[in-house]
């Protein structure tokens, strides 16, 4: 009888915690599947962990991590991902944003051989229209950098033990989990899903929050950006080129001197485009300095099994 795991990253989801765990039972007890609920506490700051506790009092199939501070949504997914037991591993939000029937479908067409299931969103949810562009330029940059269309793509996904051990065999600590399980490859299909409304509680991606997190996977998944440094400088050169045949005319034709406001333009965008190309280099050293100093991608503090707690027989850090 093969295991179903499902991973489920909590970050103050107190109040969803408890609903997520009896609505999961329910619907895959109900579809006869034998399961295993992983639950992440990404360092909440409210109750999480007290309800995970709670949770697992009543349901010897719930696993607990407990990370010693916040490491993010992608070291929890991962940590989820290495301690599930299952034989088919599911990954999806506590908030049931992403609707658990689908998770029923998934598990048939893992059951028809397919090792990788990617969830779809069939529409983005209700958006801000500024959020709906830049999600757009953002997606845009990935789906060139993995050749696979990212624009509807979720966090939402089961996948075989077989494509799971490949990502967790990764040595990078900055991963950019959605898309990392298309570039694993394996057999893969598709199941479209509608974004629920988030009953309770709030979303943890600030603006600010979700830049970042747009900058640094495009910079874990992709040197692109390097490359615009390039084209920036090449273009630079030519717009050079033309002020130097201008100025160059200007000075045989003897309407020279007056060039100082070009001369400030001129000095103030190559100033301008080195330092930002500078930036954009500086940020990828950054990264390779925070890869190369091998630091674990999280620190679990304490791990249960049902009522069970088990933290000294399991793995504890993600290297
Ligand atoms: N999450 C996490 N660590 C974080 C932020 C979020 O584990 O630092 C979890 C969160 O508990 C939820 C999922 O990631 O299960 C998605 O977060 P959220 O609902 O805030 O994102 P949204 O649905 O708004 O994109
Ligand atoms: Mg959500």
């Amino acid at each position: 009888m093969s295991k179903l795991s499902v991973v489920l990253p909590a970050y103050n989801e107190e109040l969803m915690v408890g609903k997520a765990c009896r609505v999961l039972r329910e619907i895959l007890s109900k579809a006869g599947i034998t399961y295993e609920l992983v639950l992440v506490n990404d360092g909440s700051r409210d109750n999480t962990w007290e309800e995970i506790v709670k949770a697992g009092k009543k349901d010897k199939n719930i696993l607990g991590v407990h990370f010693s501070r916040n490491f993010g949504k992608e070291s929890a997914v991962f940590a989820g991902m290495a301690q599930a037991t299952g034989d088919v591993i599911a990954v999806m939000d506590c908030d049931l944003q992403h609707p658990p029937e689908t998770l029923v479908e998934m598990y048939h067409l893992w059951e028809q051989g397919y090792e990788v299931i990617e969830g779809v969103k069939k529409s983005r949810g209700k958006e801000g229209f500024l959020h709906k562009k830049s999600a757009g330029f953002f997606y845009g940059i990935m789906s060139k950098a993995t050749k696979v269309d990212m624009q509807n793509a979720s966090d939402f996904k089961m996948m075989d033990r077989k494509a799971v051990e490949s990502i967790l065999a990764m040595p990078e600590r900055n991963m950019f989990f959605r898309a990392t399980s298309s570039w694993v490859g394996f057999k893969t299909t598709y199941v479209k899903f509608e974004v629920q409304e988030r009953e309770a509680g709030e979303s943890k991606w600030s603006a600010w929050s979700l830049v970042k997190y747009a900058f640094t996977n495009i910079v874990a998944f992709t040197t692109l950006p390097l490359q615009f440094v390039t084209v920036g400088g090449v273009l630079c050169f030519i717009g050079s080129l033309v002020l130097i045949i201008y100025s160059l005319v200007q000075y045989f034709s003897g309407k020279a001197v007056a060039g100082y406001t070009t001369t400030i333009m001129v000095i103030l965008l190559i100033g301008s485009a080195m330092m930002m190309s500078l930036g954009i280099i500086g940020y990828y050293i950054a990264k390779i300095y925070e890869e190369v100093k091998r630091r674990p991608r999280y620190i679990v503090s304490k791990i249960i099994r049902g009522s069970e707690d088990i933290s000294n027989e399991a793995r504890h850090d993600g290297v």
